[in-house]
């Protein structure tokens, strides 16, 4: 039996409570979830179920996922996920593939603001017709710019630095004042390869967790060793190996923690959250498509009294894996402080 790989959740079982001990009042609530999440994530702790096999007894035990999107474990699921959930929804019309880029002074501003536009949106269209893009340009200048000084009047914007100076109203406006002349980028095209080829880049793109798993070589009293790409060398040479300190290792991998409730994919118009559903059945039904059907992750009983089964063949001898015992998730009543070692079963 060859050992399960190194994984980011093995670090965290290992040092996670010893690093939250030495860096007491330093750790967001945030932060303290993620490491949490990580940690539970297909243990004991988070519930999950046994099936055997009808034929050959096969018996598999396989726990819940925490599918928390800091997760290196989750994440890749959380992509595949989303961009089945977005390539159910695509519709047979052209669709435009939209970059906006901000001005690189505001840019320099905006991550320490309260704003949500984040340089990179995407908007889809369903018109033949489109915007001309310097049209849709100005738009988007006015707009963000209005937005931008609402925020300030809200003092929603914090400066710091060398821009401390821009908290002043007049300061501010005579800031923003060049912007409104200046051209805003705004870049459209039909994707090359279909909408299908854009989503599957913007899944890749906005679910990436700060390492993945299979970047990670080794753990051990020297710390984590683990691979990066270093961008400014082209070819093989910029592959390369660095090991950090267990405690400078788990602290950078924080950093990367979003605060609760700050979103990096946003839905506009037809897509937008609280219509989504019923906006896409009416286009659907508009354009004459069939209604989608989701399948279901594991096969419903189709009788009452028919059992459980897994979504997969047994990989023995290819008989029904029969849900026999479902174990709920057991709260904590305070963080777990020890770990719960884990007979872990790669669903995903
Ligand atoms: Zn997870
Ligand atoms: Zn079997």
């Amino acid at each position: 039996m060859s050992r399960p790989a190194l994984e980011v959740a093995d670090i965290f079982r290992d040092h996670g409570a010893a690093w939250r001990r030495a860096n007491a009042g330093h750790v967001s609530l945030d932060q303290m979830k993620v490491m949490s999440a990580i940690e539970r994530c297909r243990t004991v702790a988070l519930g999950g179920h046994v099936a055997r096999c009808e034929g050959c007894a096969h018996t598999v035990i396989a726990y819940n996922s925490c599918r928390n999107r800091h997760c290196p474990k989750c994440q890749g699921a959380a992509a595949r996920d989303w961009l089945r959930a977005r390539e159910a929804e695509l519709l047979p019309v052209g669709y435009f593939h939209l970059v906006f880029t901000l001005p690189s002074l505001i840019a320099d501003i905006v991550p320490g603001g309260g704003i949500s536009a984040d340089g990179s949106r995407w908007v889809s269209c369903w018109s033949r017709f489109f915007l001309p893009v310097r049209v849709l340009s100005r738009l988007f200048r006015r707009l963000f710019l209005q937005m931008l000084s609402a925020a300030h009047a809200a003092d929603r914007l914090k400066f710091q630095g060398d821009r401390a100076g821009l908290a002043d109203q007049a300061a501010f406006a005579a800031f923003l004042a060049p912007l409104r002349k200046s051209e805003w980028v705004v870049y459209a095209k039909e994707p090359f390869a279909g909408p299908k080829a854009v989503l599957a880049y913007l899944a890749r793109y906005t679910h990436r967790v700060a390492i993945s798993n299979r970047r990670l070589v080794a753990a051990n009293e020297k710390g984590v060793t683990f691979k990066w790409k270093d961008y400014r060398i082209e070819g093989p040479g910029r592959y390369k190996i660095m090991t950090l300190p267990t405690r400078e290792f788990i602290r950078r991998f924080l950093i990367h923690v979003l605060p609760n409730g700050l979103h990096r994919i946003r839905h506009y118009g037809l897509f937008a959250n609280g219509n989504r559903s019923t906006n896409i059945a009416r286009a659907r039904q508009l354009l004459a498509m069939p209604p989608h059907v989701t399948e279901p992750e594991t096969d419903a009983p189709s009788e009452p009294n028919q059992p459980r089964m897994l979504p997969t063949p047994c990989p023995c001898c290819g008989g029904r894996m029969i849900i026999i015992e479902v174990f709920v998730r057991c709260e904590p009543k305070h963080r777990p402080k020890t770990t719960v070692p884990a007979i872990r079963i790669d669903t995903s």
